[in-house]
């Protein structure tokens, strides 16, 4: 139904009749018809100072300051949930599992961390005890790792170096620079194989992206907080849940068009909406997807941000087995592939949960390939690699969970990437306001911190900040 013209008690008053005809005709349960009541309700009580779109971490994050500081925010989210890319998973196993975030990156000084504290929400510190096991299945010593490693950080110099040199070329990518120092070492195939591994676990993984897909000279171009990393054992979605405690939310409300004018207005399947200022935290996949119409279309130089930053693909594969068979001390269980990419690493979540699970990731082109295929098709191959680490005998998972984050329409993507493309201050291009009424928060907005959870908490109070400063 299009109800663009329509003002809010109209709509509400059509809404409540629409939503009871339905219950009456037994097309929606009560709980569902209670909570449109409750939220549109909630909605009209009083017009929002700012509607934010989006309730992530960087929307509530907004949201929470705004409130602290007086103002009456409402917030717009597409999902039945709130948290976006911060999603616990309470149902399919017997202990909540994230299927978005898991780590605090850096316990030091980092703002997750302090939040967590504040609000008496445990967090458990982790190690990194990595065991590698070769195509044969064997396990490589620790001295061999040491050694592994000591010469890829050796590599990265020489990697960074050329990517200097090539600083004019626009289509020279990070894979270019890799294939350069390979071959200047004239490398054996089992060096390739483990430096490969080192790649694939280091940079692919990290930053969710192929080689070929990475600037040469920005791939690692964020900064970061010390110290160890930290798991929430009850689920990442307790710091959202916090933000989000008294915030005016509306659930099921997906924005299509944000038109700028005295007011903003902002065009949902659920209504129009007004506001003096707009918040955006939508996925950076969402905006290359051109799902949100913005009238007049937003300036060129965001325009063309939006275009050369890339939003990469990590896919998690969680499978609960009757029995653990693995390292139940190791943390990170790595297999060297011989085709890089094909699921070379297992999380030990029994480690910190005393379930048996592990957790397989797939990421850039190859997590894109598998979210077309049939979770079935996912395990077999996740398995194929387990059985090469620790025998034919395993046992079949008896419980799985899988994700597809570049097929999510409200994330087309798991996090942001600085592309072969992409400019040093094209992050600052996209957070720009559009004059004193449009605002851009969200992970892929922070030149620090992109693709984390801190990054995107500390862009929705920049934004909220930036507003009250105007007023
Ligand atoms: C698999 C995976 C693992 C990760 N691991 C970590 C980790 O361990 N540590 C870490 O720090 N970070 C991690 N991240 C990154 C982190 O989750 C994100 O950077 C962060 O949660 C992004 O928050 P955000 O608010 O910017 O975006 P989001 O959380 O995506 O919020 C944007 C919201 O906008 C909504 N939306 C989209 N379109 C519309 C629309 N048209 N109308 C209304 N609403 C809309 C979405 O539904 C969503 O709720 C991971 C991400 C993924 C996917």
């Amino acid at each position: 139904m299009e109800i663009k013209d329509m003002n809010r008690r109209t709509f509400l008053k059509r809404t409540i009749t629409v939503a009871l005809g339905a219950w009456l005709l037994g097309m929606i349960p009560f709980e569902k018809i209670a909570n449109t009541l409750f939220e549109a309700n909630a909605a009209s009580d009083t017009e929002p100072d700012v509607i934010i779109i989006g309730a992530g971490v960087a929307g509530l994050s907004a949201a929470y300051t705004l409130k602290q500081n007086g103002m009456k925010p409402l917030v717009l989210e597409a999902r039945n949930r709130i948290g976006g890319r911060i999603w616990t998973d309470k149902q399919s196993f017997d202990k909540p599992l994230d299927l978005g975030a898991t780590w605090i990156h850096g316990v030091t000084n980092n703002p997750i961390t302090k939040l967590a504290k504040q609000q008496n929400i445990q967090i458990l510190h982790v190690e990194e005890q990595d065991v590698v096991y070769n195509k044969l299945g064997k396990k490589m010593t620790e001295d061999h790792l040491d050694a592994l490693e000591k010469k890829y950080d050796d590599l990265l110099e020489e990697v960074a170096d050329i990517a200097e040199a090539e600083s004019d070329n626009p289509t020279f990518s990070l894979q270019k620079a890799f294939d350069q120092v390979f071959r200047n070492h004239g490398f054996t195939k089992q060096e390739l194989l483990e430096l490969n591994l080192m790649v694939h676990t280091n940079i692919e993984h990290e930053y969710a992206a192929d080689l070929a897909d990475l600037s040469p000279k920005l791939w690692n171009d964020d900064g970061e907080f010390g110290g160890v990393d930290a798991i929430f054992l009850k689920g990442y979605d307790q710091i959202t849940s916090f933000l989000a405690k008294g915030l005016s939310i509306k659930t099921e409300t997906i924005v299509r068009e944000i038109s700028l004018g005295e007011q903003v207005t902002v065009t949902t399947n659920r209504g129009v909406f007004t506001a003096d200022h707009v918040i955006v935290t939508v996925p950076l996949g969402v905006l290359k997807k051109g799902s949100i119409k913005f009238s007049p279309a937003l300036p060129a130089r965001k325009q063309q941000a939006i275009s050369q930053l890339g939003m990469g693909v990590l896919d998690k594969v969680y499978m609960q087995f009757p029995s653990v068979f693995w390292d139940k001390n190791a943390d990170w269980m790595h297999y060297m592939a011989a085709d890089r990419g094909s699921l070379p690493e297992f999380y030990n979540i029994y480690k910190y949960t005393k379930q048996p699970i592990l957790l397989g990731f797939n990421a850039g082109s190859f997590a894109k390939k598998a979210e077309k295929l049939a979770d079935k098709e996912v395990v077999l191959q996740m398995m194929s690699t387990l059985k090469v680490m620790f025998g034919n005998k395993i046992p079949n998972p008896v419980r799985t969970k899988i994700t597809r984050w570049s097929s999510d329409p409200y994330a087309y993507g798991s996090y942001s990437y600085n592309a072969v493309l992409t400019n040093a201050d094209d992050r600052d291009a996209l957070a720009e306001p559009v004059g004193e009424q449009l605002f851009f928060a969200g992970e892929a907005t922070s030149a620090d911190y992109f693709a984390t959870v801190h990054g995107a908490y500390l862009t929705g109070i920049r934004e909220a900040k930036r507003i009250i400063e105007i007023l």
